[in-house]
């Protein structure tokens, strides 16, 4: 039996990182859209730009009620979530009011736990799913804050650049700080170094220097920079549906092999 196909409570996990443009939502769109050939996945558009929304083909004026609602008006999780074109992929879109929840959220009692809440009150919606992802904004405030009270696990997707040491550094201090704080179960599960470019000495070099520090929490599965990967979100299809032969596509389907069999292990140590 698959022991990642049962149905107890899903995986959360949060895909996060205070910087800009590193892959996050690239990373989760697509990581969740391979997975959907076997498993089902929630994705939860924390951001309020909405990326993971408009690339998962649901236009800024057709994103209604999302995750504004289930976190600042207390709508219930279960009356929100929307199919996608991805058979086994639901969403929760970010609203258009989204952007206004950093400051809403501060003058909340909880308001660190507002997610946590809600998924709990849904809790046998989510036992249909095996993944929940939460994309997050690319800042630690509040909305980051709750996908990590939320989860169970990060995945920290990594730019190859210089600095990209001291960047992961804020994010992995946060994970222990939420960690001894507010969630007791958060762990840092992966990091995904993204847009590789092989040609690229430095890159290599940091990819290396990545490797050597956090080990085998790195993916061996890199993502390469690839052009089809950033023409896919304005046709609002993961690239593995805009271009499957791709070397974006085919990375992010080993990416998900790789994921997987992480997931068995865990598991089975657990
Ligand atoms: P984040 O969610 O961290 O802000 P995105 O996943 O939105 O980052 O990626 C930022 C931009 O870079 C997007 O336009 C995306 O299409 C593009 N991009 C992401 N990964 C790659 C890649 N491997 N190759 C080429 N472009 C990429
Ligand atoms: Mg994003």
């Amino acid at each position: 039996p698959d022991p990642t196909s049962d149905r107890g409570p899903p995986r959360v996990l949060a895909f996060a990182n205070q910087k800009g443009g590193v892959g996050k939502t690239t990373t989760a769109i697509n990581l969740a859209t391979a997975l959907a050939a076997e498993h089902k996945v929630l994705l939860l558009d924390l951001d309020p730009q909405g990326n993971a929304s408009t690339g998962l083909g649901i236009s800024r004026e057709d994103r209604g009620a999302g995750t504004y609602a289930l976190l600042v008006a207390g709508r219930p999780l279960t009356e929100l979530i929307r199919p996608t074109a991805v058979p086994n992929l639901s969403i929760l879109p970010a609203d258009p009011d989204l952007a206004g929840a950093e400051i809403e959220l501060v003058t909340f009692e909880n308001r660190e736990r507002r997610l946590a809440t809600a998924m709990a009150a849904a809790r046998p919606t989510l036992a249909e799913f095996d993944f929940v992802f939460l994309d997050c904004p690319p800042s630690l405030g509040l909305l980051t804050l709750n996908a990590l009270v939320a989860a169970d696990g990060v995945i920290v997707p990594l730019q190859t650049e210089f600095f990209a040491l001291e960047g992961i550094s804020q994010i992995t201090r946060t994970i222990d700080r939420v960690r001894r704080a507010l969630n007791p179960r958060l762990q840092l599960d992966g990091i995904v170094l993204t847009m590789v470019d092989r040609r690229n000495n430095l890159s290599e070099l940091v990819a290396a220097d990545v490797r050597g520090f956090f080990k085998d929490k790195v993916f061996e599965t890199v993502i390469p920079r690839n052009v089809r990967i950033s023409e896919s979100p304005s046709h609002g299809l993961p690239v593995l549906l805009y271009d499957f032969r791709s070397p974006g596509a085919q990375a992010h389907l080993r990416l998900a092999a790789e994921f997987l069999k992480r997931e068995r292990s865990r598991r089975r140590a657990a």
